[in-house]
């Protein structure tokens, strides 16, 4: 595996690739868990070169204690990789990354402001940016993003549409603790018992959407959710939200053959979890 740091470097190894090989990319912002890993080995399986990036990116962190008291484990992820046959990992700095770079601007038809976006302003700008960026030094042929983070992944879609890329993006599943919550570099902040009840909320999200019917209001259900979250020790639902799956546009009332998102962000104390699910009505 080959560990590259600097931006010089990685276009010079790009263009060293035979124009005939495959190449899946990974993002990260490292701290790497089960579900990057998920990532990492599907792009293994379906090509000929997987590169990784490690980078935390500052420009999208509107939280700066949030960036500060981002978990790091370098050597860890490095081990990780190594045993999941990743064949290049790109660890840049920031100064590198945004040397003469301003960033990337495109029409993301508002859904960067919405939900995350609304509680996290700039965020959204910050992850185009740098993913533009990493975009156009790996020159991916495939891209692999997890559902975890759902809104993203159609922002990133999105740009990757109206940029005219020749980049397939690729979704993967989210995956969970036996607990049901799901895994996070986050997730090293919480205590034990912060853990075990953060579990409640992928449970709680299941409770009430077990037996959903054409037309109900999905007010109500919301309602039920946030009671029940925000009764819970530690816990606090910031917002929830029933979308579409493509448009993210919001569903205040249930259509029979429909296929929406059930997408929330809840504190665990200091803790910002995010998680959602599909759900078909
Ligand atoms: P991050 O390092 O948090 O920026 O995440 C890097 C990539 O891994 C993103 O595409 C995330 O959506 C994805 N990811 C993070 N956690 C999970 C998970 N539990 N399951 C699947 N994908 C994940």
């Amino acid at each position: 595996m080959q560990i590259i740091i600097g931006v010089s470097e990685i276009i010079k190894a790009r263009k060293s690739i035979k124009q005939n090989l495959k190449i899946g990319f990974v993002p990260t912002m490292g701290a790497l868990h089960q579900g990057h890993i998920a990532l990492v080995n599907r792009s293994v399986k379906e090509n000929d070169i997987t590169i990784v990036s490690i980078f935390v990116n500052p420009k999208q962190f509107n939280d700066k204690a949030d960036l500060i008291n981002y978990p790091r484990n370098i050597e860890n992820d490095l081990d990780l990789l190594e045993k999941a046959k990743c064949n290049i990992v790109f660890m840049p700095d920031n100064e590198d990354i945004y040397n003469n770079y301003q960033g990337y601007q495109t029409d993301l038809k508002g859904i960067d402001k919405i939900y995350e976006g609304e509680f996290r302003p700039g965020h959204f700008q910050g992850v185009v940016d740098v993913v533009y960026r990493l975009f156009d030094l790996v020159k991916p042929h495939k891209a692999y993003f997890g559902e975890k983070d759902f809104q993203q992944l159609a922002i990133i879609k999105l740009m990757t549409k109206n940029a005219n890329l020749p980049i397939e993006v690729i979704a993967c599943e989210i995956v969970r603790e036996k607990s049901g919550l799901a895994m996070s570099s986050r997730n090293e902040r919480l205590s034990d018992e912060q853990k075990t009840v953060s579990a409640k909320i992928y449970k709680t999200m299941l409770k009430h959407t077990k037996n959903l019917k054409p037309n109900q209001k999905t007010q109500e259900i919301i309602q039920k959710i946030k009671e029940e979250i925000d009764n819970t020790a530690f816990l606090k639902t910031e917002y929830i939200v029933f979308c579409e799956q493509e448009s993210l546009k919001p569903v205040y009332t249930l259509a029979k053959n429909t296929d929406v998102k059930l997408c929330l962000a809840v504190w665990c104390e200091k803790i910002r979890l995010i998680d959602n699910i599909s759900l078909h009505i």
